[in-house]
């Protein structure tokens, strides 16, 4: 099967091509860097199937990235039996500085303009013809997005990967043309492959290719002690930069003619920019529009109407909300507009997880399990178990969806990329860079991709300690946690709001990862900062087709976790919390001698600093039980919650009125557990936090492992990840608890930081 590598810069949608080509839905991102790796598909339109490969985005080939590396590499080891260069041709000059480096290679190759739905829209034209013959290669207009262009493209291409084609190079002034063809000559007398990209990138002293070749060190020296450059010197590789750029502009310019000729006009994205990505005012806005989306996902007062206008309540106006009708108005409005996330997720629990799969208690699957006539324990499995924590776990569906959807926006729109920008400038001077930044926003949505992603930071330093923190920005798994107890300490309590309560959690975490970030940056993993170098996408409204695709993926692989892994997992902590050491069969009543409550009572006094302890008395080992389950997927923590309600009302003869244990979202098992254990506000929240910072699931510690590559700093990564749950969980349920406990964590932390700031300071001296 014939190969064709998509190349080309970041963000100039490759991967959009890759998956309108293939039908694969791969992460698009409005953002550089989202594609880390390779991927492979399969193109089927043509006589024969295609194979096609998506590098990550590279801006030249001068390995100074690990993208760079791989891109690379692949096209000169791996031999692709065609390149498809992509430029955005709304860039079209900056673009065409990778082109005329592939050019060099003896590849065929095709040139995709991409993005002429965005040309054309802004009303400027592209001569393709002129730039065809100009440069020597085919090239195709395209709209990955809209899916033109794309058939011819794949035509020329195939054309063209019958024929092979020898690399030209656009470095043509004398001089420097001499050089180059005499390095090349003697490359091939070595029978070295592509010998005049070799002979090039020999020329620029480029490390990886003087390395390679440290035979023909002394005879280019030589070569070069015959040529003088006025300007560069024997800078050789920003002589050969500038002379690509010049023939670029020389030749290139006059095949774009653009309709608004003021080249520097100030765009709407200029504009935008001056207020969002503003010195002051620019993270302050990041958090308000942060605030904006938990709102629009959680709250119950949309726009805080209720409060403003008191309206009547559904009772007040006599709706009958037991009946269908009223349920139905009751997903929308109860004495104020609900949020569109709250919205959907009433629709959600009321109508598919109630009435469609029947899971809650009187939902007709239950009800069949109930009177089936199987045996207690099975019917007990079934109900209390499986089903109740399934069933709670599929009920955050909506909230993790809205959610992540308002996420995608915001990566979508161009957004995300400032904030990488904007926390570029603020934390530089502390050792901490935009670069970092990226995949620890990607965070949000899971730590898995993120942590990958963090193979775009060189500096290996700087990777670890990105690594580590990625767990603290709080991914779609831990949203349960915090909206159950959330909505608990509501409806308990009645204090809060769930939008404020998750909110401020989810700022705990990045707090909480910013400065334990910096703290590793100034004591264990030092290093130098390499500058950020980032070029800000223009915004774009966000395509419909991005957006769900992402939200497709996410569900796919809630889905598939739901009835896999969180699945087993409730199903063993049912056995193990209905069974004793014994192996014997334990009524609810007796939930305290099951093996579970044995081992984690065990275990109970070592979270009594953090309020989850021995203060919580016979019944305090659920939330251990919950936390460590935790660790295989975070959703396990309220669906172990669900299934060890029941026992808990049955073995403490709770008088739950009316609360509904085995409902949906986990609110009223929360209470539940409130009411057995009394357990006190700052020690929920803790609690929350301690989930928020501890040991990540399963899947993201063996992609930490993977990543880190092992070693000590893996052992290390564990420590840091328990030591600081436990000091932040710690320091919520103090001060929560004890106001004046913050002056002591105030002293303590001040204690630290001088001593780190005295000691560096030493140390600098030291050097000096
Ligand atoms: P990559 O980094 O090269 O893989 O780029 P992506 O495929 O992730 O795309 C980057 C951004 O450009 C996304 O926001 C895409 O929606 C957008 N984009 C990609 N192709 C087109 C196109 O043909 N037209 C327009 N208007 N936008 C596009
Ligand atoms: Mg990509």
């Amino acid at each position: 099967m014939k190969r064709f590598a998509l190349a080309g810069n970041p963000n100039c949608g490759k991967t959009t091509l890759f998956n309108s080509l293939t039908g694969s839905t791969a992460h698009v991102g409005n953002w550089p860097g989202v594609t880390v790796d390779k991927r492979d598909g399969v193109y089927k339109k043509l006589d024969e199937p295609v194979a096609i490969v998506d590098l990550p985005g590279i801006y030249s080939l001068s390995p100074y990235t690990p993208e760079e590396v791989i891109a690379r590499n692949y096209i000169l080891d791996e031999k692709p039996d065609c390149v498809i260069n992509i430029v955005d041709a709304t860039n079209l000059e900056r673009n065409l500085y990778l082109s005329t480096q592939i050019m060099e290679i003896d590849v065929p190759m095709v040139i995709a303009l991409n993005m002429m739905d965005a040309v054309e829209k802004a009303g400027d034209k592209i001569d393709e013809k002129e730039l065809e013959k100009r440069l020597g290669v085919p090239v195709v207009k395209i709209s990955a997005l809209k899916e033109t262009g794309l058939k011819e493209l794949m035509e020329r291409a195939f054309t063209e990967s019958k024929k092979s084609r020898a690399g030209v190079t656009v470095l043509n002034d004398t001089a420097l043309a001499h050089l180059i063809g005499d390095v090349k000559i003697a490359l091939k007398g070595q029978n070295v492959e592509n010998p005049l990209f070799h002979a090039i990138k020999l020329v620029e002293n480029d490390s990886i290719e003087v390395e390679m070749h440290k035979e023909t060190e002394n005879m280019i020296d030589e070569f070069k002690k015959t040529f003088k450059d006025d300007v560069f010197g024997d800078d050789f590789e920003a002589l050969i930069a500038d002379r690509r750029y010049k023939y670029i502009a020389k030749n290139f310019d006059s095949v774009v003619s653009r309709k608004n000729k003021e080249k520097h006009a100030m765009t709407k994205s200029d504009k935008a920019d001056r207020v969002l990505t503003h010195r002051i005012w620019g993270i302050p806005i990041f958090l308000l529009v942060l605030f904006g989306i938990f709102h629009l996902t959680f709250s119950e007062d949309l726009l805080f109407l209720g409060k403003i206008f008191s309206f009547p309540g559904l009772e007040d106006l006599g709706v009958d909300i037991e009946a269908f009708g009223g349920q139905l108005l009751a997903c929308f409005y109860d004495g104020a507009v609900f949020s569109p996330g709250v919205i959907v997720n009433n629709l959600w629990n009321n109508i598919i997880v109630n009435y469609g799969l029947g899971f809650g208690e009187g939902g007709w699957l239950y009800n069949l399990i109930a009177e089936s006539g199987m045996q207690s324990w099975a019917i007990g499995l079934i109900n209390d178990g499986i089903l109740a924590g399934l069933g709670s776990v599929l009920s955050f569906l909506p909230p993790i969806l809205v959610l992540f959807l308002f996420f995608s926006i915001l990566e979508d729109s161009g957004y995300m990329a400032r904030i990488a920008f904007i926390l570029d400038r603020a934390f530089r001077k502390f050792g901490l860079s935009g670069r970092a930044f990226m995949p620890m926003i990607m965070g949000f949505g899971c730590s898995v991709p993120a942590m990958i992603n963090t193979r775009t930071l060189a500096d290996e330093k700087e990777r670890t300690a990105t690594i580590r923190v990625i767990p603290f920005f709080s991914c779609g798994a831990k949203l349960p946690i915090l909206t159950a107890i959330a909505g608990a300490i509501i409806a308990y309590f009645g204090v809060g709001n769930a939008d404020l309560i998750t909110y401020s959690m989810y700022l705990l975490g990045v707090v909480t990862a910013i400065l334990t970030v910096l703290l590793m940056r100034n004591t264990t993993l030092k290093g130098e900062t390499p500058p950020f170098i980032m070029e800000l996408p223009a915004y774009h409204l966000p395509q419909f087709k991005n957006l769900m695709a992402h939200l497709w993926d996410k569900t796919k692989h809630f889905i598939k976790k739901a009835f896999t892994i969180i699945l087993a997992s409730t199903i063993v902590i049912w056995l193990l919390t209905h069974f004793s050491f014994s192996w014997q069969f334990l009524e609810e009543e007796e939930v305290n001698q099951s093996i579970l409550a044995q081992l984690s009572m065990f275990v109970q006094p070592i979270f009594t600093p953090l309020g989850f302890g021995s203060q919580l008395g016979q019944f305090g080992w659920v939330f251990v039980v919950a936390a460590v389950a935790g660790l295989i997927a975070k959703e396990n923590v309220i669906a172990t919650f669900a299934t060890l309600a029941a026992c808990l009302v049955a073995v403490a003869h709770l008088d739950i009125g009316t609360l509904d244990i085995a409902a949906e979202e986990g609110v009223d098992a929360v209470q539940a557990m409130i009411l057995a254990t009394n357990i006190t506000i700052p020690a929920l929240i803790s609690f929350i936090a301690f989930n928020m910072t501890t040991i990540p699931c399963f899947a993201a510690v063996g992609t930490a492992k993977a990543e880190l590559q092992g070693g000590k700093r893996y052992g290390g990564t564990l420590i840091f990840w328990l030591a600081t749950s436990y000091i932040v969980s710690c320091m919520v349920f103090t001060v929560g608890s004890w106001w004046w406990t913050a002056f002591i964590w105030a002293a303590a932390i001040a204690v630290v930081v001088t001593a780190i700031v005295v000691k560096n300071k030493k140390q600098n001296k030291a050097k000096a």
